[in-house]
């Protein structure tokens, strides 16, 4: 677990006139879940893909505890991403999709196995280890996504809408299930989304984005409570 820090972060793309994301001053608690949440081209992937070390920073820093990490590759970043689609591997069992990046990073079978079964309790997905996600539902499918990041054990979870390809009965029950395995784990979290209901029950914080600017961070009950 640690702290995130966006110190003045800035992206412009290339042949850009103005940041898409100008100058981001947020401190994320070690264990907080924030949301980023704002209107379609705000800047929340931008800010979430420079967090990963997918997208060049063009000013300020990001920091992941004391550790500067503006210029690291992704993989240098101890962070784990949930992705919109989930990009799951089709021909592998759940089971193989869960375990593939400790497979990659050389661990040992006997304790991928362990990690993959521990993390297959949390998500209630015992059962459904040895099928083929195509066999499971789309909630069924954004939990493993899940358990793919948790078995790596990473300091920070990444999340970019993770919800939007359930209906909207899902959504509600999957938001519920995010937040809590979020507080039992304890990982420091950024959650992308445009659904501000999403981000008010979500978060611990919300930080508000437009235009590219931060125009505000606050917990829900003092977003709630402003008339
Ligand atoms: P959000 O996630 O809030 O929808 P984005 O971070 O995707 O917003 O986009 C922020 C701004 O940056 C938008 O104006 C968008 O058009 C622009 N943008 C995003 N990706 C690129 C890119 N690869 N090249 C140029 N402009 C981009
Ligand atoms: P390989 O496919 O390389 O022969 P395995 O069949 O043991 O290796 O599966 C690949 C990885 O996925 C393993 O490291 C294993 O720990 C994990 N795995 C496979 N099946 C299960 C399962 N039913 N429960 C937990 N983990 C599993």
């Amino acid at each position: 677990m640690a702290s995130v820090t966006f110190d003045k972060a800035t992206r412009i793309y290339p042949g850009g006139t103005k940041p898409a994301v100008d100058q981001l001053e947020i401190e994320i608690a070690d264990g907080e879940f924030l949301v980023l949440v704002g209107p379609s081209g705000c800047g929340k992937s931008t800010s979430l893909r420079m967090l990963a070390g997918l997208e060049d920073v063009n000013g300020g820093a990001i920091r992941i505890g004391d550790r500067d990490v503006t210029h690291l590759p992704p993989k240098d970043r101890d962070i784990a991403m949930v992705f919109q689609n989930y990009a799951l591997y089709p021909h592998m069992t759940v089971a193989d999709n869960m375990g593939f990046a400790l497979k990659i990073a050389g661990v040992n079978k006997a304790e991928i196995r362990k990690k993959v079964e521990e993390a297959a309790k949390i998500l209630d997905l015992t059962e459904y280890l040895d099928r083929k996600p195509k066999a499971l539902s789309g909630g069924q499918r954004q939990r493993v996504a899940m358990g793919r990041a948790i078995v790596r054990e990473p300091q920070v979870f990444l999340m970019d809408e993770p919800l939007s390809n359930l209906d909207a009965k899902l959504r509600v029950s999957t938001r519920t299930q995010i937040a809590s395995l979020q507080r039992r784990l304890g990982i420091t979290t950024v959650y992308v989304t445009h659904d501000q209901v999403e981000a008010l029950t979500m978060g611990d914080r919300v930080a508000v984005l437009k235009d590219g600017l931060l125009q505000q961070v606050d917990t829900p009950r003092n977003m709630y409570d402003r008339p």
